[in-house]
């Protein structure tokens, strides 16, 4: 029971935090800076954009940062 609570819970935290992230991409969207690294301001990658539409940091911030 409370192990299944807890993957439960993971998995909502997860979704919580990717609707976060898309909330985020899309006021990149409406700003014009979609693609952009919000911290090296270098485009993103769109293999990663479209492996990750909501990324907001380029590959190599990403790994920067963790
Ligand atoms: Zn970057």
């Amino acid at each position: 029971m409370s192990q299944l609570w807890s993957q439960v819970s993971g998995v909502l935290d997860g979704a919580v935090r990717e609707l976060d992230e898309l909330d985020a991409a899309l006021a990149r969207w409406a700003r014009g800076d979609y693609g952009i690294c919000s911290r090296c301001e270098r485009a993103i990658d769109p293999a990663r954009l479209e492996a990750r539409p909501a990324a907001a940091l380029c590959i190599d911030c990403a790994r920067l940062v963790g």
